[in-house]
């Protein structure tokens, strides 16, 4: 549901302080009717990280603009953040992944920060009560995650962390037979994550497993509840799902590009954002109390197309064969999208080594922990993954050594 009044300020807001909406938006929203804001507003064009990058200057609002394009030229490192005052206020920029290796940067005040993390702290607390200096976030790149023995000595009650580093976890745990006592929920930010992924963790670690559906420009867009259903953050981004043509999808089960409205990002306002996932809304009602829209992130099937083999799993192999016995591992990241019954796309970020040793490298590993030779790999390099992925799997921690299962 649309929240009228929310929408109209970040219109106006846009309409007085960022170039992009200053001929877009109508000059006196404030004199509209609710149904004439509501037409105003479809008629604004999406748009999505390229179309920023393209000229930051236009979409950043006029104080900040001038500081975020200087820093939009210079390498900064993805996942870090910067403090910094400018005329009596603080400001945080964002570095997030970007197509061709380039960092894509976003600027929030401390309080738009506040708000997000309020938003994000009150979805936790609907399903269990936990303090903030009780959560650890795993997914920091330069927290000692990677020592785990720190992690479990430290005895978090909450852990933010990715489905690999929690699988990482889980397998030291095995092997090591450690039980955590205090830990009581465990979210799921940044990766995929199947609802009987999540009932298999709760079993394994013995607390509530949730889910965190976000992006690093708008912060929370919905969150799991008992059930596992993502619900929309509904107060804080008003959401909706484009088909190709950018048209609004209204069904329920058709799947469209997730594209989110910030209801407090001012700055650097997110309005009919394309994140670049898919989703569809969720046909059936949940029956927890929580009355928001379900969306189901696409794939929401690990299974490869044709097969039952789980994705994850198999290439969590391939790329691990990769590394280890190819010894091909200078790349940042890579991530596979099944698009046919026997083909696959293969998106390789920060690739440092020889292309065609890497899908050589890439093909004869597929071939051997698949048993078969139709399957057809399509290499990108330096391309954004649309959807979240089947997998993906980072060569950081394994150049920290710490991977127990390394073959
Ligand atoms: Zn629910």
């Amino acid at each position: 549901m649309m929240r009228i009044e929310k929408i109209k300020n970040i219109l106006m807001d846009a309409r007085n302080n960022v170039p992009f909406y200053a001929g877009i938006i109508p000059e006196h929203m404030d004199a509209l009717t609710n149904d004439e804001i509501v037409h105003s507003f479809s008629q604004i064009p999406p748009t999505d990280k390229d179309n920023i990058r393209e000229d930051y200057s236009k979409f950043v609002s006029k104080h900040i603009c001038g500081e975020l394009v200087k820093r939009a030229e210079y390498e900064r490192r993805i996942g870090r953040e910067e403090h910094s005052q400018i005329d009596n206020c603080e400001y945080v920029f964002e570095y997030t992944s970007g197509s061709s290796g380039t960092p894509f940067v976003t600027v929030k005040t401390l309080n738009e920060r506040f708000l997000l993390a309020k938003a994000l702290w009150s979805a936790r607390n609907n399903l269990i009560s936990i303090r903030a200096t009780e959560a650890f976030n795993c997914n920091n790149p330069s927290s000692p995650l990677v020592n785990i023995e720190n992690l479990i000595k430290n005895d978090y009650d909450m852990w933010m962390v990715n489905v690999n580093r929690l699988e990482t976890i889980k397998k030291y745990c095995e092997i090591n037979d450690t039980r955590l006592s205090k830990l009581k929920l465990i979210e799921n930010a940044g990766s995929f994550i199947t609802v009987e992924e999540q009932f298999a963790y709760e079993k394994f670690f013995n607390c509530i497993v949730s889910n965190y559906y976000g992006c690093t420009e708008t912060w929370g867009i919905a969150y799991s509840c008992k059930n596992k259903n993502l619900h929309i953050m509904e107060d804080s981004v008003y959401v909706e799902l484009l088909d190709e043509n950018d048209n609004v999808i209204e069904e329920n089960g058709r799947v469209g590009t997730v594209t989110v409205t910030s209801y407090i990002l001012r700055q650097m306002p997110f309005i009919r954002y394309k994140t670049g996932d898919l989703a569809y809304y969720m046909p059936e009602k949940c029956e927890c109390s929580n009355l928001r829209k379900v969306i189901r992130l696409v794939p929401n099937r690990n299974m490869i197309l044709g097969t039952n083999l789980y994705g994850n799993n198999y290439f969590r192999g391939v790329l691990l064969k990769l590394i280890a016995e190819y010894k091909i591992n200078k790349f940042k990241n890579i991530s596979i999208m099944q698009t046919g019954l026997k083909t696959f796309d293969v998106n390789v970020t920060g690739c440092l080594v020889d292309k065609a040793a890497l899908e050589s490298g890439f093909n004869m590993a597929a071939k051997t922990v698949f048993q078969r030779d139709d399957y057809e790999f399509f290499f990108h390099y330096g391309q954004e993954t649309v959807g979240k992925n089947i997998f993906t799997l980072s060569p950081y921690l394994l150049k920290r050594g710490s991977y127990p299962w390394k073959n």
